[in-house]
């Protein structure tokens, strides 16, 4: 049989690569004014002809290329920007892939002129479809014009895909725009059909925004500064007023780069809180810059997204900053900043730690109070009680109760032996059964505690779990929740299906205190959860939520409210393996014991078994 594989001709493969690349003449402006930028010039001129189909023209004054150099920059991969990938995460320039170039001559007929500063003659070349058709010296003055012409001349299918030249023109617009306010110290100017679009002179960062949207906007900014380990932040945003019902001018820029991120994005819609309605959009102009090995701007082919490794940090900060910038204009003086006044301290991971988890706790009612008589170790629990004292229950009635329901249970537990054993020793060395609540974690799982007739012994994932339950169910029949703000809100992505359920169950979500925003098709911004879910395990829980909920309504049918408190509950309950403080012990002790069926779960599995004393005496003979 003879082979059938063989490799492309270059011709080919540069044509195919294009398409990834170059999808339209917008590309291809970005492609090349990044080159003249990269190139170190300062005067950079884009002069489009028909919308950029018939002609689309750089002019630098950079440092130009040899002649072996302009003849090399064609190939695919021929860069002189990386040379190892070691580069890759120290990048200053914006390109390194080497294949704009090569993309661009596969699919149209450009035309060449550059000199290196000091020579006397330049290099011409002409090249179309990837052929090299011309080369001769010529005369030019120092820097490099690419002239592409006709692009797409041979990709007829291609060519036709382009959209009318209004549309195609504003997306050369965009691009030029994008570039031109990244490179305020750089002088940039746009021509369409001869006539003048742009002509930006160098200047500063305000300036260059002026220039290009026009003097309206010197009165709508305020600036942003803030310099911290992490990242510096140097830009404008919009006063409130002049927010817009689009989303308008919204530009970040990492290191000189236009990057777009819903995540960060966030961040700045966030820092306005209630300055704005839902419906209006501020705009901003914000540059910030990273160490290049703390970003990866390798992860989109047109590098527009980039990855950052401490996006967290970055959203906390931009958010911070912004709110400052439009306090300290007296913006909104009743904004809140005495929690966020200034970066004195840099900030860093340490920083997601700051809030520890707790356990609400019910102040009206404490089923132990009758046999407390000294207020425990902690003072917050002794005012508790005292505080619950007057409502408390009757503790041995519950247990009466208790009791029948789960003798069944006791039986079941052979192993208990041993742990009873623990307990009990606990309680004696203590010598006083009447010194109030005794409690003992054992195998992080099980929360031991002493009652006059014998004693508790209480899952403490599923006391949980229980609590959870009522309180969530409470709070979707009530419509009231209690949320805490996220200090470092978070983006999850989800599946399709996943985003799509969410966005289903949105309303109860939120009716359980989630503060949450879509931000892609499959991407959601949590920016407040209820207060009973731990900070630190959001992405998780509300992954497990989803998870339990298909669950459920597979397996129970539980009708969608139930459902969501249970699932809920379940997953963000604490699980089995976790230390719990005495005080959270406590909490949950007394939370567990003020709902009204505090003996088991919904699904009917005990969250309590209780054990007998005079069952332990007899197992001694007395
Ligand atoms: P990349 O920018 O990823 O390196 P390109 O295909 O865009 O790849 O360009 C290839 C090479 O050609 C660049 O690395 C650079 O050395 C050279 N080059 C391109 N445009 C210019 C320019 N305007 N001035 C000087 N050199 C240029
Ligand atoms: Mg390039």
């Amino acid at each position: 049989m003879s082979d059938i594989i063989h490799l492309l001709p270059d011709s080919v493969a540069n044509q195919i690569a294009a398409g990834e690349v170059i999808q339209r003449p917008a590309s291809a402006v970005k492609e090349l004014l990044e080159n003249a930028i990269d190139a170190g010039s300062d005067n950079i001129t884009l002069v489009i002809k028909d919308a950029g189909k018939t002609l689309i023209q750089v002019i630098d004054n950079g440092s130009g290329m040899s002649e072996t150099d302009a003849r090399l920059s064609f190939e695919r991969h021929a860069t002189s920007k990386i040379s190892c990938a070691d580069d890759l995460f120290n990048l200053n320039t914006k390109g390194f892939r080497g294949e704009a170039l090569a993309s661009i001559a596969a699919i149209a007929q450009v035309e060449l002129k550059t000199k290196k500063e000091g020579l006397d003659l330049g290099t011409k070349i002409i090249i179309e479809g990837s052929e090299v058709k011309e080369q001769e010296p010529c005369s030019a003055s120092k820097g490099t014009s690419f002239s592409i012409k006709n692009l797409f001349y041979n990709v007829p299918a291609r060519r036709n895909f382009l959209k009318s030249n209004p549309v195609e023109i504003k997306h050369i617009i965009d691009e030029f725009q994008r570039v031109a306010l990244a490179h305020p110290n750089i002088a940039f100017s746009m021509y369409n059909a001869e006539n003048e679009v742009f002509n930006l002179n160098k200047g500063s960062f305000r300036q260059r925004i002026v220039g290009v949207f026009g003097d309206k906007y010197n009165q709508k900014l305020v600036p942003v500064t803030e310099s911290t380990d992490i990242v510096t932040i140097e830009g404008f945003v919009s006063k409130p007023e002049f927010a817009k019902k689009t989303r308008g001018e919204q530009y970040f820029f990492v290191n000189d780069r236009f990057i777009k991120n819903a995540y960060l994005n966030h961040a700045v819609q966030n820092a306005y809180d209630q300055l704005l309605s839902k419906e209006q959009f501020p705009s901003y102009f914000i540059n910030l810059k990273i160490d290049p090995s703390k970003i990866d701007i390798n992860i989109h082919p047109t590098k527009t997204e980039i990855k950052f490794e401490d996006e967290r940090s970055i959203y906390a900060i931009i958010r911070t900053s912004v709110k400052q910038a439009l306090g300290k204009y007296n913006i909104s003086p009743t904004l809140d900043f005495e929690q966020e006044t200034s970066f004195d301290i840099p900030l860093s991971k340490k920083m997601e730690t700051v809030k520890a988890p707790t356990i609400k706790v019910n102040p009206n009612y404490n089923p132990f109070s009758t046999e407390v008589s000294k207020p425990s170790n902690s003072s917050t629990n002794g005012a508790i009680r005292a505080a619950a004292k007057q409502e408390s229950k009757n503790w041995e009635s519950l247990y009466d109760d208790f009791e029948k329901s789960t003798t069944e249970i006791i039986e079941q537990q052979p192993q208990q032996k041993e742990v009873e054993q623990q307990v009990i020793s606990s309680n004696w060395d203590d010598e006083d059964t009447e010194r109030g609540r005794t409690l003992l974690q054992l195998h992080k799982k099980y929360i031991f505690t002493q009652l006059k007739s014998g004693y508790l012994i209480i899952d403490q994932q599923r006391a949980h779990e229980r609590v959870l339950y009522e309180k969530f169910t409470s709070q979707l029949k009530s419509k009231k929740s209690s949320s805490q703000q996220l200090l470092f809100p978070e983006t999850i992505e989800l599946t399709s299906a996943d985003a799509e359920l969410l966005n289903e169950i949105k309303p109860e979500i939120v009716a359980l205190g989630f503060v949450m925003d879509k931000v892609g098709r499959n991407s959601f911004v949590v920016s407040g959860v209820p207060s009973e879910i731990k900070e630190q395990n959001i992405k998780q829980t509300l992954e497990k939520l989803l998870e339990q909920f298909k669950l459920n309504s597979n397996e129970l049918k539980l009708e969608k409210q139930e459902n969501l408190a249970t699932s809920l509950a379940r997953s963000a309950s604490v699980k089995a393996g976790h230390f719990l403080t005495t005080e959270e012990m406590n909490n949950l002790v007394d939370n567990l014991f003020a709902c009204e069926m505090p003996y088991s779960l919904p699904n009917g599995k005990p969250t309590i078994i209780s054990l007998n004393l005079d069952d332990l005496n007899k197992q001694f003979n007395y």
